[in-house]
């Protein structure tokens, strides 16, 4: 697989259910120096040692919890012992896995991200005017239902949105706007302004009990 190819896919699978870990079983399939190259370019970028991994000694593709240890000499070393294979040495690469940075593949012209055109944005933990969809659809006092609100999350739907694996968050203004142009008793007011009401109380909360962890 080309370079630019092999990228696009990494990051449609990044966004995907599959989600944005790269391990070593599947890195060991690619091309000579592309994991290099990936981690050179900023698309790729290492986590921490994963603890599980697929068993390298039999088939059957179990997941183990090898034994680690540092010898001596200051090297790694690993072990497990196969009830196929008996005891077998893992080689520290089993160990490694990378994180897709959808940013970069944005920024890359990988995946078409905002301003593309695309509903879908780029994954922010702290976003003050994106709420979870199950908070959403309380807004609409239960008119609205989950798998309703799922159908219409698209990249050329009317709601801007973020998902990272099975979490989602919706504009909260682009949401509104929404359930108002359905008409007809979809839209409450009263339970958007509960909700924000309730929702200024617990910043508040949130920012007292940070100054106080500050002091
Ligand atoms: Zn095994």
């Amino acid at each position: 697989m080309k370079l630019e190819e092999h990228a696009k896919s990494l990051a449609k699978r990044a966004k995907s259910r599959v989600g944005d870990t790269v391990v070593a079983y599947e890195v060991m399939k690619w091309p000579e120096g592309r994991l290099q190259q990936f981690i050179e370019m900023g698309l790729l970028r290492p986590l921490s040692d994963a603890d599980e991994i697929r068993c390298p000694g039999c088939t059957d593709s179990c997941l183990i919890v090898p034994i680690r240890t540092i010898l001596p000499n200051g090297e790694p070393y690993s072990e497990h012992l196969c009830g196929k294979e008996g005891l077998i040495e893992i080689p520290d690469f089993l160990f490694k896995c990378w994180q897709i940075v959808i940013d970069k593949m944005i920024e890359l012209g990988y995946y078409q991200g905002p301003g593309g055109g695309s509903k879908e944005q780029v994954w922010l933990d702290d976003t003050p005017e994106y709420i979870p969809n199950s908070e959403a659809i309380k807004l609409t006092d239960g008119k609205l239902l989950l798998p309703r609100l799922s159908k219409i999350l698209k990249p050329d739907g009317p709601i801007r949105y973020m998902r990272r694996g099975h979490r989602c968050k919706v504009h909260i203004g682009d949401f509104r706007g929404h359930i108002k142009s359905l008409g007809g008793d979809m839209f409450s007011e009263e339970a958007f302004e509960k909700h924000f009401s309730q929702a200024e109380v617990i910043k508040e909360a949130i920012q007292q009990s940070g100054e106080r962890k500050g002091r």
